[in-house]
């Protein structure tokens, strides 16, 4: 009975010290004259702990500068796109283009997309044709 109270205490004890190793390896560090150590030790963790906080902020300062909200020229829906790049409308699919915080059309006004139209009708035709 007495033997296990003892165990139980020399557990305890240990579980202690293992958690003021760290504090007493930095004490003893500091008193070896080693404070240096410690504080870049403190500022590397610093580093590593902001090192997100200003990924994430330099993130949104880039996507302020190279966002472009604006609408499609064809079915004018309002959406949100990166600057000076291409892309399609995902509303009606058009291809479109970032420029000076406005999109633009690809294609010159007035041109339709023929190719996959007939394409679709001939498609539709055989059906028709495969039903009779
Ligand atoms: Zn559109």
């Amino acid at each position: 009975m007495n033997q296990n109270r003892f165990d139980g205490l020399q557990i305890g004890l240990a579980e202690i010290s293992r958690l003021l190793l760290p504090f007493a390896i930095i004490w003893l560090l500091g008193s070896l004259g080693l404070g240096w150590l410690v504080k870049s030790f403190f500022i590397l963790l610093l580093l590593l702990l902001l090192m997100p906080v200003l990924a994430f902020l330099g993130f949104r300062w880039w996507l302020s500068r190279n966002l472009v909200q604006a609408k499609c020229p064809v079915c004018s829906y309002e959406f949100m796109s990166l600057n000076a790049s291409e892309f399609n409308c995902p509303s009606c699919g058009e291809p479109l283009k970032a420029e000076n915080g406005a999109f633009q059309r690809l294609t010159p006004p007035g041109t339709i997309d023929v190719s996959a139209v007939e394409v679709q009708t001939t498609r539709r035709l055989d059906d028709a044709e495969a039903m009779k």
